[in-house]
């Protein structure tokens, strides 16, 4: 019998690529240089099947969808306890690069810019250089995606160049003695996980590694624990789509990541990983290329987390 996924999805992508809404993000100067027009979209099953369709070889940067894996590596180096001492579980309604913190003085989530650097610093053990770290960070994305990935060092240039919003999220946290660390040094580590290079098929088997209680189903690595899994992708569920959250979750029901460099990772527990990619954004950050494949996949491929079988 013919494998009707492939056809699916050149279909899903043909249908989607007509739209040109939307505007590059232009507050990382780098970023605002992409080729509009690029449109790629990739699933990845329990198996470790991967299928792709358009621009799939295309590398860009992984920004913040780097956040629930960063976060997961985090839940794995520090244990939970510590992990929620410095930052919350909550959505925060807020956007992407929002100046807030909980009373107590805990960034909302690990989702928004002051929880992820927050986050980035505690991966690791608290004792190591920051070249440890960094180090730490990029194997441990590469053990998501199942190959090593790289920095652009273009892009992590651009965005430390204009990072004066980004340290002031670092102090804001840090004078609250929630960031463990220097505040320069978290930034530029954090900037440096948003550089890492990837294409949809790594955001496909990232996403079902994640699905998949933590273990890479192409290389069979357990890259975290099942828990923290569970943990990073119930606030990516709730999160990850900053103050559009609850529209996407009732649009497309898939818990899902989005990066302001187009990419788009969505991930269904136990069942399967999706990657999709296309520069142009809408007003809170996400592709609109990408959600709309995320939106045809998902009832083509009836994925809706919350629709009874
Ligand atoms: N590196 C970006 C920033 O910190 C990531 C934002 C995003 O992808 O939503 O501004």
């Amino acid at each position: 019998m013919r494998n009707p996924v492939p056809e699916l999805l050149d279909e899903v992508l043909r249908e989607c690529a007509d739209d040109d809404g939307g505007a590059l993000h232009d507050s990382i100067p780098e970023l605002a240089e992409a080729d509009p027009d690029r449109f790629a979209i990739a699933l990845c099953t329990a198996d470790g099947t991967v299928y792709a369709s358009g621009d799939a070889e295309h590398r860009f940067t992984i920004q913040s969808i780097s956040k629930p894996l960063a976060y997961a590596l985090a839940l794995a180096d520090r244990g939970i306890e510590t992990v929620l001492e410095h930052v919350g579980v909550e959505p925060s309604g807020d956007a992407f690069n929002e100046i807030s913190l909980e009373r107590s003085g805990r960034p909302r989530n690990p989702m928004i810019n002051v929880g992820a650097v927050t986050t980035h610093a505690l991966i690791g053990d608290p004792e190591w250089s920051l070249a440890e770290r960094d180090e730490r960070v990029r194997s441990g994305l590469s053990a998501f995606a199942g190959r090593e990935l790289e920095i652009d060092d273009a892009v992590f240039e651009s965005e430390r160049s204009v990072a004066s919003h980004t340290l002031a999220l670092a102090y804001l946290a840090h004078s609250q003695g929630k960031l463990d660390g220097e505040p320069h040094d978290a930034v530029d580590g954090y900037i440096r996980q948003c550089s890492m290079l990837v294409d949809v098929r790594d955001l496909a088997v990232m996403a079902m590694t994640l699905a998949g209680g933590g273990r890479n189903p192409v290389t069979g690595e357990q890259v975290v624990p099942v828990w923290a899994c569970t943990q990073a992708l119930s606030v990516m569920a709730t999160c990850g789509m900053y103050d559009a959250a609850g529209d996407w979750m009732s649009r497309v029901g898939i818990p899902a990541k989005s990066g302001v460099s187009g990419g788009v990772l969505g991930a269904l527990p136990g069942q399967i990983g999706a990657g999709a990619f296309s520069p142009r954004l809408d007003d809170v950050g996400t592709s609109v290329r990408g959600e709309q494949a995320f939106a045809r996949m998902s009832s083509e491929f009836g994925l809706h987390l919350m629709h009874a079988p």
